[in-house]
């Protein structure tokens, strides 16, 4: 009975999360990306915290009242992973099947997607969005839940250095989704495609693989970190959000407003009378700062949890690597075309791709 409950369970999330999404009440914005084959800019309805917040009190009144044990989703971790596979590779299918083709190939068609964008009811409901979303809710659902395993199994004798973990997991969603807006801003609204690599991503990939520093050690013993090894794994996630979060604040602020300072830092800009790049502050310290930062994150994540010999964990730090990496050179071709000779004069000013003076 548990596998199969395990198993629908994020349908069940994903289904109650479309529903809060819709009904709870939301607020409306002007997003970057403009409809297909018009200039109007798409509207979004977002209430990503909100739908948040509900969930997780559903998640805690039936914990509190007994009926799922708080670490209910880490015991069903192998079954909620295989419905997830299974639910996301459904779901591409259908909304790939479900649009005319883009591309020759059908198998680049199903990986990259055909849709720009998929909105219902005039954007309430927007599937980039709500994709994000789900994986975003379920990721919290599963750091919660094992570290609720940590801590039954442990009790007195439990890690901190796990609950560290746990609560900079919980810090990287919460942070995401209060600034829901901002990520209107960036390539995975811009320039993906629904298909298989965004919804099977945000379905299957993005809630179950992110919580493997956890699921690989929630059932370790405490291994006695020193409160220095704590502080600096903090130290470094803060660190690393900062730039990860400064830089797409700073270029968030200059697309809506380029008169805008951020944090006391005026916009420095170049331009050729028509388009305008930022040179200052972060967008002056390397080309994807922001990059650096996510990578940094997971370094600090994974090293809070103490046990740095362990391979498992590693794998949520160098997945960032092998995405961003990759990502930034795509980005740098696709700025090279839109921005012409202006984007060489902006190599030539910030010559650093993500690490300054390194990289
Ligand atoms: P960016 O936010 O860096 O966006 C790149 C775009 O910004 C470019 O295509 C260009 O678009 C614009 N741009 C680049 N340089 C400048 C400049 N100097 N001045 C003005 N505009 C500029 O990258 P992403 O969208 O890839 O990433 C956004 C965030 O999401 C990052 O912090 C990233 O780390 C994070 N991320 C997180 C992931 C996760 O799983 N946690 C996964 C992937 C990304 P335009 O055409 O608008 O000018």
């Amino acid at each position: 009975m548990n596998s199969v409950l395990g198993f629908l369970a994020p349908v069940l999330v994903y289904a109650y999360i479309f529903m809060l999404n819709a009904i709870l009440p939301g607020r409306w914005v002007t997003g970057y990306v403009t409809r297909t084959g018009s200039s109007d800019k798409l509207k979004y309805r977002l209430n990503g915290l909100l739908t948040l917040i509900i969930v997780v009190i559903t998640w805690g009144v039936l914990g509190y009242s007994g009926i799922m044990p708080w670490d209910w989703f880490y015991t069903n971790r192998w079954y909620g992973l295989a419905g997830a596979i299974v639910f996301g590779l459904i779901f591409s299918t259908v909304i790939v099947l479900s649009q005319p083709p883009v591309r020759k190939s059908f198998f680049a068609d199903f990986y990259l997607g055909r849709a720009e964008n998929l909105q219902l009811w005039g954007g309430k409901i927007d599937a980039k969005m709500w994709l994000y979303l789900v994986g975003a809710i379920m990721l919290e659902l599963n750091v919660l839940s094992f570290a609720g395993h940590h801590h039954l199994t442990f009790g007195d004798q439990a890690s901190p250095g796990i609950f560290l973990s746990a609560g900079l997991l919980i810090y990287f969603v919460i942070d995401y989704l209060t600034f829901e807006e901002v990520h209107l801003y960036t390539y995975d609204l811009f320039a993906e495609r629904v298909g298989f690599k965004l919804g099977w991503g945000c379905i299957a990939f993005y809630p179950f693989f992110y919580a493997i520093p956890l699921w690989a050690t929630a059932d370790l013993p405490n291994p006695g970190s020193s409160t220095f090894m704590l502080v600096l794994s903090a130290l470094i996630f803060f660190g690393s959000w900062s730039l990860s979060r400064g830089a797409n604040l700073q270029k968030y602020y200059f697309k809506k407003d380029p008169s805008r300072s951020f944090l006391g830092i005026r916009p420095e800009t170049i331009s050729d009378g028509n388009k305008t790049l930022l040179v200052n502050g972060f967008w002056g310290l390397s080309r994807h700062i922001n990059y650096l930062g996510e990578i940094g994150m997971a370094t600090g994540i994974v090293l809070a949890l103490g046990y740095p010999l362990l391979p498992w964990p590693w794998l949520y730090p160098l997945y960032y690597v092998a995405l961003l990496f990759p990502r930034q050179a795509d980005d740098d071709k696709r700025c090279a075309l839109k921005y012409g000779p202006l984007w060489d004069q902006y190599v030539k000013k910030v010559p650093y791709r993500i690490i300054p003076y390194i990289y």
